[in-house]
Order: C-alpha cells, then structure tokens, then sequence
C-alpha cells in the first residue's frame, strides 16, 4: 500500500451525519497525522498547474489544506468565507442546496484580474460549492485553472456540475 493510499484509509465514514441517511466523510483523521497530512498535501498540490498563482479554498477543512499547499509549494491563499465572518467583502455568491441555500464571500484586497486560482476542498458533492467559488474567482476577472479536492462522491454529481472545467481529486468513492 502507498503513502497515499495509506494516508486516504484513514478517511472515517460516519453515518447519518449531518443528517440521517447520509454517510459523512470525516478527513479528521489524516489531518491528526503528520505523515498522511503532508503526503495529502503534497499529493494535491501535485493537481495544481505550476502556473497557479494563488489558491482559493473554503471553509473550513479547505483551508486546512489550502494553508499547507500554499505555505510548503509557495501559492497565495484566499480564505473563501461563510457569511458574517469578513470584515470587508469584495462578493459574494449565493446557491441552491437540496433544503435552502448558501452563501460564501470573496474578501476584499485578495484575487486580483488576471490571476490564476485553483479552487481547493477537501469533498466534491453536488459541485454547489465548487461551482460558487469558481464564480467568486471568475467575477474577480480571474482564471480558474483547476478545482482540486481530496474526495469526489462521484454519485453526487459533482464532476457534472462543473463540466468544463478541470477538477482532479485525491479518492473518488
Ligand atoms: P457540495 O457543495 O454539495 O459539493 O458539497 C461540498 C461541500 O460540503 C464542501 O465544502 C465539503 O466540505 C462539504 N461536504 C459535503 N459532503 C461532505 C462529506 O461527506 N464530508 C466532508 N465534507 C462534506
């Protein structure tokens, strides 16, 4: 067994949560262990094309992953938020979610035009908040160059929902 492979077994599954009928991917684990953490890390940051200027990732396990890519490969980091957490907002982008809807914001002074971004998460569901960020990214006048996570629940449809677009991740289950 690789590193990696290793290091995504450690990946819980854990039922009914946040709500029942649905199986939870909890990455606690990995990033509780140095040597899966970084193996991860580097593994992901291997998805980014070398042209990339600065990450975007999202609350909250993104940026986790996101702060150890840009700090060990050398990649600016924007904090793609929740609503209420910004002092000042640059904008935001509101989606559908099966009950309800969600927001994340773009903070102020961060993704300049002309930049090149890559969207990072650590699960891949519907694809609603992947397909949010690269709007927040793309309304700045920046370039998506990928959106890389570490799990694809690929029968969630995500892959589909960014069609078009580079994605690449770690497991898909
Ligand atoms: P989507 O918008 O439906 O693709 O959901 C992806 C977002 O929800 C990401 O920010 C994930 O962190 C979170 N998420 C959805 N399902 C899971 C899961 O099973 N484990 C961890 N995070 C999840």
């Amino acid at each position: 067994m690789s590193q990696l492979e290793h290091a995504l077994g450690l990946i819980a599954e854990v039922p009914d949560f946040p709500q029942p009928g649905v199986l939870f991917r909890d990455l606690s684990p990995l990033f509780a262990d140095a040597k899966a953490f970084r193996v991860v890390v580097d593994a992901l940051a291997e998805t980014i094309p070398a042209d990339t200027d600065v990450l975007a990732a999202v609350e909250a396990r993104g940026f986790l992953l996101g702060g150890g890519i840009a700090a060990a490969h050398d990649f600016g980091l924007v904090p793609v938020r929740k609503p209420g957490k910004l002092p000042t907002v640059a904008d935001e982008v509101s989606y559908d979610l099966e009950y309800g809807s969600a927001t994340l914001q773009l903070p102020a002074g961060t993704i300049r035009a002309g930049q090149r971004v890559a969207v990072i998460d650590d699960v891949l569901a519907t694809g609603g908040t992947a397909a949010a960020t690269c709007e927040l990214v793309e309304r700045a006048g920046a370039e998506v160059t990928v959106v890389s996570v570490v799990v694809d629940l690929a029968a969630l449809g995500g892959r589909e929902r960014l069609a078009g677009r580079s994605v690449r991740t770690l497991l898909s289950v």
